[in-house]
């Protein structure tokens, strides 16, 4: 059986990947941050996967630290016995204006969305390259393709995840191994619901489809490009937005 390991799989996106690959036959690593409230999701959603009739396991780690995704990989393999497919979806937003953002909020952003993608590669493309098989999804976003006023850390971190998926493509294409974005629009999460109803609303209206994109939208992309279908399909970005155009 293949293992998909899901980084922020608690809730929101992550939690809805994990499900669909759940549905797709993969055993499931369901990572969360460690908090209790974290711990707690992420059962469920394990409990949820085990539903389609796979393993689903929870492991705690902070992303932003390299210690925290070394000793996640470890247990994940010693777990489950491989790791097939990687979905760094792990992400925060700390917006503000460049006026107003401090240092802090520009590094916590870099840290938890960019650094983690470092820190988990790292650790995880030498399992796949010993299996000489491995498919990887990292989740961008459109702000890192068009920028987004209020958000530059985030679209800074989501711009770099493109940059090191054309890399890693590049780097482990002839040890068998895809590295792919999926860069995501307007999608109903918890990470969506607290933008003031202005922003959504002007968001919206630059939607084609004049819709939010649901997590399950998302989901069914990274189900492809891990799946054999995307077996060449390597280095690219794929938009999920419905046509926004920023
Ligand atoms: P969310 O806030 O609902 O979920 C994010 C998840 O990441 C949570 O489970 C959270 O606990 C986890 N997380 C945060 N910091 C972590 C850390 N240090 N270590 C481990 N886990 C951590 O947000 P979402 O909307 O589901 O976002 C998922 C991904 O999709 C993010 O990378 C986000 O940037 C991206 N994205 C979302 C949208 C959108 O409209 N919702 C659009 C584009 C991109």
């Amino acid at each position: 059986m293949a293992t998909a390991l899901i980084t922020g799989a608690s809730q929101g996106i992550g939690a809805c990947i994990a499900k669909r690959l759940a549905k797709d036959g993969f055993d499931i690593a369901v990572n969360h941050y460690p908090s209790e409230g974290d711990k707690a999701k992420a059962v469920e959603v394990a409990e949820e996967c085990r539903a389609f009739g796979v393993k689903a396991e929870i492991f705690a780690a902070d992303v932003s630290k390299l210690e925290d995704c070394e000793a996640m990989v470890k247990a994940v393999k010693e777990t489950f016995g491989s790791i097939d497919a990687l979905v760094n979806n792990a992400g925060i937003t700390k917006d503000k204006l460049l006026a107003r953002m401090t240092e802090d909020e520009y590094d916590a952003v870099i840290a938890v969305n960019q650094k983690s993608i470092f820190n988990m590669l790292k650790n995880t493309c030498p399992v796949m390259m010993k299996q000489k098989f491995g498919r990887i999804v990292n989740v961008s976003s459109v702000a890192g393709l068009y920028g987004n006023p209020g958000q530059i850390n985030y679209s800074a971190s989501k711009a770099a995840i493109i940059g090191m998926t054309k890399t890693i493509a590049k780097e482990y294409g002839k040890k068998n191994i895809t590295c792919n974005a999926v860069a995501p629009g307007l999608i109903r999460t918890p990470m969506t619901d607290v933008l003031s109803d202005e922003i959504k609303a002007k968001m919206l209206d630059a939607v084609s489809l004049k819709r939010y994109g649901e997590p399950e939208e998302i989901a069914s992309v990274v189900s492809f490009l891990v799946s054999d279908d995307a077996s060449y399909v390597t280095g690219q970005v794929i938009e999920i937005s419905g046509g926004l155009a920023m």
